[in-house]
């Protein structure tokens, strides 16, 4: 049977491989991005902000409406203003903090009533190694990943009992528009991968599918790095 899954940041890059490979099993994809854009075959694409709190539940509600309960929601929208924290600005703060952060949580609530209702439901938030590493340059960035896997630790244990997982996958370099933004800085990142290669879009895809599917029922709470090894150790 086809379930429903929502895809944030499902235009380009990670969301956009995520919502392709569970179109390619027959799911209906509920598609969100402030352009609108999105895979072939998606049965819903949506353009909104992901951290208006207001067009996030509204969207919700109608995908609910027409499509049922949701299974899953991969919750990928994320953006870097990269910048030495002494000269960060407010504003590189919070437009980072508002996607990354309060996006994730406004796209989680709105459909946990859903999840809670079926009794069932896996969530799935992209974080980073990028909390694990200090990565210069990414204090803002760093702080709402790290802000993701609390949110997920505390969150995986409210809803337990419902028969919903919530985790974490934290990608390294993955080849996306976002790390080709790094420059010199993605070369160096690129030095220190164990497996010897940047990752692809289709990695992280793999582990979303998992997270979403039968498989992986007993795994809650938990971060998984999909990194080549690049943070081994946390
Ligand atoms: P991209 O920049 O390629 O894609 C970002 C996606 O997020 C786009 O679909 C964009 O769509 C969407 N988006 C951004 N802001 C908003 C918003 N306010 N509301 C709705 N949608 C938004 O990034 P990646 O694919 O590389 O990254 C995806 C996720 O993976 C992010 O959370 C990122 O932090 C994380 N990640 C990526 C790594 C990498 O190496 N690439 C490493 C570690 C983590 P649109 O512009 O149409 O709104």
């Amino acid at each position: 049977m086809s379930r429903h899954i929502i895809v944030t940041g499902a235009s380009r890059g990670i969301g956009r491989a995520v919502a392709q490979r569970f179109i390619d099993a027959g799911d209906n994809v509920t598609a969100w991005s402030r352009s609108g854009d999105a895979p072939e075959g998606s049965a819903i694409s949506a353009s909104l902000d992901v951290a208006d709190s207001v067009a996030v539940s509204e969207a919700a509600k109608s995908a609910i409406e027409k499509l049922g309960p949701v299974s899953a929601i991969v919750v990928n929208a994320g953006v870097t203003r990269d910048g030495l924290a002494m000269r960060m600005s407010d504003e590189q703060w919070h437009e980072v903090v508002r996607t990354n952060l309060d996006g994730a949580f406004f796209c989680t609530r709105s459909v946990l009533p859903s999840m809670v209702k079926n009794r069932s439901g896996s969530v799935i938030f992209i974080g980073s190694v990028s909390p694990f590493l200090g990565v210069p340059g990414q204090a803002n960035y760093a702080a709402t990943k790290a802000g993701v896997m609390g949110l997920a630790r505390s969150l995986s244990s409210e809803v337990a009992s419902r028969g919903i997982t919530v985790n974490v996958i934290a990608p390294g370099l993955i080849d996306t528009d976002m790390t080709m933004e790094l420059g010199e800085g993605r070369d160096a990142l690129l030095s220190r991968i164990p497996l010897g290669r940047i990752g692809n879009v289709s990695d992280i895809a793999g582990c979303a599918f998992f997270l979403a599917s039968d498989d992986s029922r007993y795994i809650t709470g938990t971060v998984i790095r999909v990194d080549g090894g690049l943070a081994m150790g946390w």
